[in-house]
């Protein structure tokens, strides 16, 4: 019987996803307690034999020795958003400052590169540029993805997938050029109405869609719906991997849905995996565990419960993005694919 897959990713970013001005310099206070998340997913992931791939922003990568003055010396092509206010890299801490905990953290990526059951480290860029975007030109496009590529190298790892900040897909074929082979695609459950593949520009219109997405979210999570099942598909000379289900935080609408719910959801994706031989993918940010770390992580882990029980009885595989994407190049599982 063809057999499904998930594949678990993070996107993780600590303070690079959510800057929105240099000079705020209180900006992420607490999300220095991302470590507590990342080390419990690693406990959860060697004590349940499973593999997820971290796309890291490789600032977080880089290690003392890359920094001599306590930044990355190197100059990168900055861009331009018209949402951001001041320089792209003003502001940013020495690693040596205490806020520095939030913009670098090589301890996590070494706790990533050994953990006993082998993780994926692939890029989310080098400082969360949105690539998607108008403003971001192919200079700065390669230089983000070489940049992410040529840290994690000093990790011992080779980059090959990505997944896009805000999961705005732009600039694929440098994004092949620089030797990545797959990228998670755009987010493509029903309650978005559409609006990840086609952003409204009108503003009263955007406000309005997003309240009600917002709510219809809350409905989907509530009602425990089974979340979508994508097929791979080949653009551009790589593989996109489908989305199926962001794992929500404690906040929003979402925390008055019981943590069950959303195990439940995952289950059910993962039973319909097995059932139809298809991908679900589960992916979530290290950040969105906070405040209520041990709430998350507990219900976290019986979605690893789930996942290794159905494993060992050959329901489903699990399998990085990289893995997943090297299968089908490799004419493996091409039921994934469509
Ligand atoms: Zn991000």
């Amino acid at each position: 019987m063809a057999c499904g897959v998930l594949s678990i990713s993070f996107d993780f970013e600590m303070a690079w996803g959510t800057r929105r001005n240099a000079r705020d310099l209180n900006h992420a206070q607490g999300v220095e307690r991302v470590r507590e998340v990342v080390r419990g997913l690693l406990e959860s992931f060697a004590r349940h034999r499973i593999s997820a791939t971290w796309a890291t922003v490789g600032q977080l990568m880089l290690k003392p020795e890359d920094c001599p003055s306590g930044r990355f010396p190197k100059q990168l092509p900055a861009p331009r958003p018209d949402w951001f206010t001041g320089d792209w890299y003003d502001g940013i801490p020495s690693m040596t400052e205490p806020r520095g905990l939030r913009y670098y953290a090589p301890e996590l990526v070494e706790a990533i590169v050994n953990c006993p059951v082998h993780q994926e480290l692939a890029s989310h860029t080098f400082s969360h540029v949105v690539i998607g975007e108008d403003a971001c030109t192919r200079e700065v496009a390669r230089a983000e993805f070489d940049t992410c590529r040529e840290v994690a190298q000093r990790w011992g790892r080779e980059v090959r997938s990505l997944v896009f900040p805000r999961n705005k897909v732009g600039h694929l074929d440098v994004l092949r050029e620089t030797g990545h082979t797959c990228f998670r695609g755009p987010n493509s459950e029903w309650f978005l109405l559409g609006t990840a593949a086609n952003p409204i520009k009108n503003r009263l219109l955007h406000r309005l869609t997003y309240n009600l997405v917002r709510v219809l979210r809350f409905l989907d999570e509530s009602l425990v719906i089974c979340p979508p099942l994508g097929k791979a598909r080949r653009v551009e000379g790589l593989w996109e991997l489908p989305h199926s289900m962001f794992f929500p935080g404690c906040t929003g609408l979402s925390k008055f849905v019981p943590r069950e719910s959303q195990v439940q959801r995952a289950t059910k994706g993962m039973q319909k995996a097995a059932r139809l031989g298809r991908i679900f993918s589960l992916y979530t940010h290290p950040h969105n565990f906070l405040p209520d770390v041990p709430e998350q992580l507990a219900a976290f882990e019986q979605i690893c419960i789930a996942a290794a029980r159905m494993r060992d009885a050959g329901e489903i595989e699990i399998k990085t993005m990289e893995e997943i994407a090297h299968d089908l190049s490799a004419g493996r599982n091409l039921h994934w694919a469509a």
